[in-house]
């Protein structure tokens, strides 16, 4: 077990994680004062958007007209998720706004097959031409794998499986590998067993843990990937956000709850939480429905004497 750490990174992927999932589109305009607002908070990593297809997702078919408007601080790295080189073609006609792309495939040959219609193989030789590209245009790289931890339709994903994946994944030139619990399968022990041997692997790489939390158990997996040295997480603002298959895999952990957790733990995050709650709280009146974040319910924890 790991020393935990002083500081740790966090990448906000509510306005694509999260938008997308939503049954409605959000107004454009609402989508940029949302991102600023998130970009206002001391976030340093935010992923705005994703070039899929319109046709396919239309809440994200406004992705050239928020990369073109938002205005966030110098030091916030925007990420664009990039389905295949379709979508990477795309962005590099747009190339504006986004200094990182996060490419994405599964663990599984069944949840790849029903979430981008094709086997792990083709996927795999698709983001490194995708990577390659991407990287002679001066763009950082990040290869996300899908149900790392479990699969819905699959059960049991070995680890050596998803080991291997994320070795092709940094050969092709990703720099960092994030590890999904799509539909909340993950428990503490498993993550930290899955880490010590992920950092193993893949020694020198930025690995980052993005949780759900379907069942319940996102932030107990925060501290077991915390301990096992994982330094980097990914999660959405509010609760937002889910996964398009199987329907019902709702809920990345709220960025709010793990800001809240890691703060009270001693951990910097960077990040202003009472002006996160406001974003969380701005998103909540947009939508027009309670978010299921824990913080933005209760308030952050309030230590004053009464
Ligand atoms: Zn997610």
């Amino acid at each position: 077990m790991q020393e935990l750490p002083s500081r740790v990174q966090i990448r906000e992927v509510g306005p694509r994680d999260g938008f997308q999932n939503e049954p409605e589109v959000i107004p454009t305009a609402e989508k940029i004062r949302l991102i600023e607002m998130l970009g206002g908070t001391g976030l340093r990593r935010i992923e705005v958007t994703s070039f899929v297809r319109p046709d396919v997702i239309p809440q994200l078919a406004d992705a050239e007209q928020v990369l073109d408007a938002v205005r966030l601080p110098q030091d916030v790295s925007a990420s664009v998720l990039i389905p295949n080189e379709r979508g990477l073609e795309r962005a590099l006609r747009y190339r504006g706004g986004f200094q990182e792309i996060n490419g994405f495939l599964s663990a599984s040959e069944t949840h790849n097959r029903k979430n981008v219609g094709r086997p792990i193989e083709e996927s795999l030789c698709g983001l490194e031409r995708t990577f390659s590209s991407a990287r002679s245009e001066g763009l950082r790289c990040e290869g996300v794998i899908s149900v790392s931890f479990g699969c819905p339709y699959e059960g049991h994903v070995p680890v050596e499986r998803v080991l291997a994946i994320a070795c092709r994944l940094a050969d092709a030139g990703a720099e960092e590998i994030g590890f999904g619990d799509t539909t909340g399968m993950a428990n503490p022990v498993q993550v930290r067993e899955f880490f010590a041997s992920a950092f193993d692997a893949l020694p020198g790489l930025e690995l980052t843990a993005h949780f759900h939390n379907t069942r319940g158990q996102g932030l107990a997996n925060v501290l077991a990937a915390l301990e096992a040295g994982v330094r980097s997480f990914e999660s959405s603002f509010g609760e937002l956000g889910g996964c398009p298959v199987p329907p019902g895999a709702t809920g990345n952990i709220a960025t709010e709850d793990l800001v809240s957790m890691l703060h009270e733990m001693g951990i910097d995050t960077g990040i202003d939480l009472a002006a996160l709650v406001e974003a969380s709280r701005a998103a909540q009146a947009v939508l027009g429905r309670s978010l299921g974040s824990h913080v933005l319910t209760a308030g952050p924890v309030d230590w004053a004497d009464h």
